[in-house]
């Protein structure tokens, strides 16, 4: 399988049980959602997750996901409020519902509030049940009515569809959670919300001041990040068509286009992207998933997506392993059908007159000219195993780098599968070569395509990948 699988943790998958078997079914990446859960939980299952990479020997990369600035609901000890199509409900600041007879719905972000006109729509419990502003009773309180039935529980996300708000990217809370994130040794963070590429640049920011950058992954969530589209992907290392909450805040019709749009974007870039959210929803429940969900999972690959991200389905669902492996079954099928074609090249990088990106991108052709077994570049940060991952070879692409986090960034793109080099060869070449005389994937007669950073005359050290070389095992 080339595409990667990230399975978001939750209460169904907290023990190492539980998650071995996601690893098992094929899953690469973990996401911890930091909306839900506290620092002890995370603790626990960073450790399993280590625990269970010395177990398989396989690279398993943690994504810690910040909240961002999401408005929720706040609970009120209301409980669960059933809305029946017409009822007219208030939202409003907490403490608003005292001495109130009407039902009113409370915010724990009031702000926004002081800016809802009538007319304006607001959506909750994932859009499911909408409301139309339909008067201002006071600077933190407004009338709606419910334009559909529904029901509204506490603690929920809460959006205004069209509407420009304008919240910091990184909260305070985002900001205790990341000292958490760095200090449990997460391998990258995901950015809710992002609007521009400052937000992204101010979380980098605060990790430098934290004296830690990880890789960042913006996750697209709103229709302005669609009109910085190329500065956040430039800004980023990362990207998340995070279908969840832009299907909330675009027209739904949109959303198809804009993912496409969006992956293709990030392709061009070679930076790595997610499609996530509702992918194998129904198998929250269900043992199978629908004909629309398959087909859905096989498109985004077709897309060019480099990961394929769940979220209920393993954090709370029924067959969280059952559908990381059927996740898997449809990765593989839809990567045989784009191969089926005999015509499928490697695809020419962007800015291919930089001498890095065409060399990367002459090793695949290499690689398909000559029907080798598979691509090995030696990687220092992981940008020649992204311009490789990103020309979409036949080849699996087999990224070896001495340094732990480019091994767990290099995770997330497509094809590539990260190793340790043998540590006794001092060049990188000779890395290569070892790795492949050593290894069990590779046969005698087999040719391999290798990639590496050879000293030259002027630099020793720190060279970029200036070798391409075909190897006969
Ligand atoms: P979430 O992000 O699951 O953290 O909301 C993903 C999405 O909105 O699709
Ligand atoms: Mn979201």
């Amino acid at each position: 399988m080339r595409t990667k699988i990230i399975a978001t943790l939750g209460p169904a998958t907290d023990t190492l049980e539980s998650i071995r078997g996601l690893v098992r079914a094929g899953a690469r990446i973990f996401r911890l959602n930091f909306s839900h859960g506290g620092r002890e939980g995370f603790e626990k299952l960073v450790a399993i997750i280590r625990s269970l990479e010395k177990e398989t020997g396989e690279t398993l990369a943690i994504l810690q996901d910040l909240s961002g600035p999401k408005i929720r609901t706040c609970d009120i000890g209301l409980g669960t409020l059933e809305v029946t199509k017409g009822a007219e409900i208030l939202l409003g600041a907490p403490g608003q519902e005292e001495g109130r007879e009407e039902m009113v719905i409370c915010l724990d972000q009031p702000d926004i509030l002081r800016s809802l006109r009538p007319g304006e729509v607001v959506a909750l419990s994932d859009g499911m049940l909408r409301f139309t502003v339909t008067e201002r009773i006071g600077d933190l309180l407004v009338r709606m009515v419910a334009v559909n039935a529904g029901i509204a529980p506490p603690r929920k996300g809460i959006s205004f569809p069209g509407k420009s708000i304008s919240l910091e990217a990184v909260t305070a809370k985002d900001r205790a959670d990341l000292d958490v994130g760095l200090d449990l040794g997460v391998d990258m963070v995901a950015i809710s919300y992002v609007q521009k590429a400052e937000d992204v640049a101010r979380l980098k920011s605060l990790m430098r001041e934290k004296g830690r950058v990880l890789p960042i992954v913006a996750k697209l969530e709103r229709p302005q990040a669609i009109q910085n589209l190329d500065r956040i992907i430039e800004e980023s290392d990362g990207v998340m068509v995070a279908r969840g909450d832009l299907g909330l805040e675009c027209d739904l019709p949109t959303l198809p286009a804009l993912q496409k749009r969006i992956i293709r974007a990030c392709n061009r870039a070679g930076k790595p992207v997610i499609v996530a959210t509702q992918m194998l929803l129904s198998m929250v429940s269900s043992p199978m998933p629908t004909r629309a969900e398959t087909t859905d999972v096989a498109n985004a690959i077709l897309d060019g997506a480099d990961c394929i991200m769940l979220s209920e389905e393993t954090a709370i669902g029924r067959y969280p392993s059952e559908t990381v492996s059927y996740m898997g079954e449809i990765a593989i099928q839809a990567e045989a059908f784009h191969f089926e074609d005999t015509s499928a090249r490697p695809v020419a990088p962007d800015y291919e007159d930089q001498p890095g990106k065409f060399l990367a991108y002459a090793a695949c052709l290499l690689a398909d000219k000559t029907r080798s077994r598979a691509i090995v570049c030696h990687s220092r940060t992981g940008s020649t195993a992204r311009i490789l991952s990103a020309c979409r070879p036949r080849q699996p692409i087999y990224a070896l780098s001495g340094d732990d986090r480019t091994r767990h960034f290099t995770q997330l793109s497509w094809g590539v599968i990260p190793a340790v080099p043998p540590e006794d060869e001092s060049n990188h070449q000779e890395r290569c070569e070892r790795f492949i005389r050593e290894h069990a994937a590779f046969l005698e007669g087999d040719s391999v395509i290798l990639t590496a950073g050879q000293p030259t005359n002027k630099r020793q050290l720190e060279t970029q990948t200036n070798v391409v070389k075909v190897y006969e095992k």
